[in-house]
């Protein structure tokens, strides 16, 4: 399979779909909508959930695990999020196949062996859980429940992409119960700022905290905080969300618990989640038309080390040195490889790696070691240089840190750039059109105008951003008045 990739600015759609297959993240499968995650993939998931799962027992929460399947009565317990999730459900309605009496080697399903119930396969677990947790809570002492599921849901989505958008998907869930209203919000936030800090700080992509409006919610939820990320061809990606629940769900399972004061009270809930559309996140954030661009925290390989050599006369001597320097660079906590396959020249898997986003390239020649130097190659600037041998793994690993800053640097930029504030609504048409991004704009307030300005444009408002401030205007599609300015964006 040839490397070379589709041009981001010849076809941006087409140009993600072969880098993820050819970066070797992903495949498509043999099943509607879902992928098959290659171990390159999945060695990067590891490290966010990794990275994730630690931040998440920091601030208190423990993992369990929920079944895949919901009883049909109990997925309909809380009407709004049943009904919002309703056209994406798959549903199990038998447990058996048999021989196709009619059709030898075939099998039918077999009408005997029906369901009393349906089952739905999880769009989300609230409802398994909320009903569990009703056993688990009588008193205040009960509470906090600060419980996480890492897990896969299906959803059936029309229009699914490799990593942003498929009908399975691997995510984890976090759902919280607490004694009052302060504790739940408070918990909200506290995971969105997780979120943030993680997508900011490993993933190297800049995020805008805030609240999605009534249309945009959570299915059954009071309010949904969400981290907006913006992608490089213009277009917004919600790529977190947090959200505060209410008493919905222990309302609709009878959820209760006795305060301090023996008085009966319903429970406050949370729930929030990330999923593998991040890496999707990560891909069309940093990634150019040479390939991926791995930020180095998360990076699955961070320094890759290839031997040139001619004969193999002079393999063992730069062997021996490589020995070295990867110890050193192991007990600096690098994860580094030294590709010493002979099936494959240099060149090759130079083009190869920068295809799969490695960090940081050493190459290691007989004649550069006579002079004790190696080559070192940077993935993000594609700065080529020569470096000393000595303290080499010091470099390399100090190097890693610059990388993440510089990538985030570049990405904060991008971001920066491209949140244009109009106000009036051929200014907004235009940027939509023609520059992309988010588009900060008065809007009256209404879901009409905003299900107005969305069949117009194709722009949703992404959130209202947490750290707004008040500000008199008018709408950029009515002109009514409005207090702040929203962000608007085309998004995936
Ligand atoms: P939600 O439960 O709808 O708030 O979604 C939780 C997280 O999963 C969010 O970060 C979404 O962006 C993400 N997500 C939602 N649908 C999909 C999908 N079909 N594929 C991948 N990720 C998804």
């Amino acid at each position: 399979m040839s490397k070379e990739l589709t041009k981001r600015a010849d076809d941006y759609s087409q140009w993600y779909n072969e880098l993820v297959v050819k970066s070797q993240l992903a495949d498509h499968s043999a099943v509607r909508g879902c992928m098959v995650i290659k171990p390159y993939g999945y060695a990067l998931w590891e490290n966010m959930k990794d990275q994730l799962d630690k931040m998440f027992k920091e601030t208190g929460h423990v993992n369990a695990y929920f079944p895949l399947f919901v009883p049909k009565s109990l997925f309909e317990a809380e009407e709004t999020n049943a009904e919002g999730f309703a056209k994406e459900c798959a549903v199990v309605t038998h447990y058996r196949l048999k021989s196709d009496p009619n059709n030898k080697g075939k099998l039918i399903v077999d009408p005997e062996a029906k369901l009393e119930e349906e089952l739905v396969v999880r769009p989300t677990s609230e409802a398994i859980i909320w009903n569990t947790y009703k056993g688990w809570i009588q008193s205040y002492r009960d509470l906090p429940i600060l419980i996480n599921q890492w897990a896969n849901v299906v959803r059936w989505e029309m229009r699914t992409r490799l990593f942003l958008r498929t009908a399975e998907f691997l995510w984890q869930e976090g759902h919280t119960a607490h004694a009052t209203k302060e504790e739940a919000v408070e918990e909200t936030v506290k995971m969105l700022d997780v979120y943030a800090d993680f997508v900011e700080e490993y993933m190297a992509v800049p995020v805008i905290k805030g609240v999605k409006t009534a249309n945009e919610r959570f299915a059954g939820a009071e309010d949904t905080y969400c981290i907006e990320a913006l992608m490089q061809d213009g277009k917004a990606l919600q790529a977190g969300t947090s959200h505060f629940l209410g008493q919905n769900f222990a309302k609709a399972f009878d959820v209760k618990f006795s305060d301090k004061n023996n008085k009966q009270a319903y429970v406050w809930a949370t729930s929030w989640g990330v999923s593998t559309r991040l890496i999707g996140a990560l891909i069309m954030a940093h990634s150019d038309d040479q390939g991926l661009m791995m930020p180095p925290k998360i990076a699955p390989i961070q320094v890759v080390i290839v031997p040139i050599y001619k004969g193999d006369d002079s393999k063992p001597v730069i062997d021996g040195k490589v020995a070295t320097l990867v110890a050193e660079l192991k007990a600096l906590g690098v994860r580094v490889k030294y590709d010493d396959s002979d099936n494959a020249r240099p060149g090759w898997k130079f083009a190869e790696y920068e295809l799969k986003g490695v960090p940081v390239r050493v190459a290691m020649g007989l004649r550069d070691l006579e002079n004790n130097v190696v080559e070192v190659a940077r993935r993000d600037t594609k700065a080529k240089e020569t470096v000393s041998m000595d303290g080499l793994a010091t470099y390399l690993h100090q190097l890693l840190a610059t990388i993440q800053q510089n990538m985030y640097n570049n990405a904060l930029a991008f971001r920066n750039e491209h949140i244009t504030p109009v106000d009036s609504w051929d200014a907004f048409m235009d940027v939509l059109e023609n520059k992309g991004g988010f588009v900060a704009a008065h809007w009256d307030g209404t879901p009409e105008t905003e299900e107005k300005i969305k069949e117009l444009s194709k722009a949703t408002i992404r959130c209202i951003p947490l750290n707004n401030v008040a500000e008199a205007g008018v709408c950029v599609l009515t002109g009514n008045p409005s207090t702040q300015r929203v962000l608007f964006a085309r998004a995936y």
